[in-house]
């Protein structure tokens, strides 16, 4: 589940909760259920799931690994095609 940070429309605190998409979450101070998710999903980087930015790092590396043999498949078809016309 993401934590999402709310206001309270009641007394303005803002209060970080894990909630489930759609749902709202109770003011811890005054109790109201009047919130206002704040559209900035919170994750400082001691709260990023563990992994999480590797997997992006190893896709990123994947993807110019791919474009990179791309390209030299390119590079070869054209090399053939030059010296055998
Ligand atoms: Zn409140």
């Amino acid at each position: 589940m993401p934590i999402y940070e709310f206001e309270c429309e009641g007394c303005g605190a803002r209060f970080e909760e894990l909630v489930a998409a759609g749902r709202a979450a109770a003011c811890p101070s005054c109790g109201s259920e009047r919130t206002r998710r704040l559209y900035s999903e919170v994750a400082p980087p001691g709260r990023q799931p563990r992994g999480a930015g590797v997997r992006a790092d190893e896709s990123r590396r994947r993807e110019r690994e791919g474009a990179r043999q791309g390209r030299l498949a390119e590079t070869k078809k054209r090399r053939a095609a030059g010296e055998k016309p």
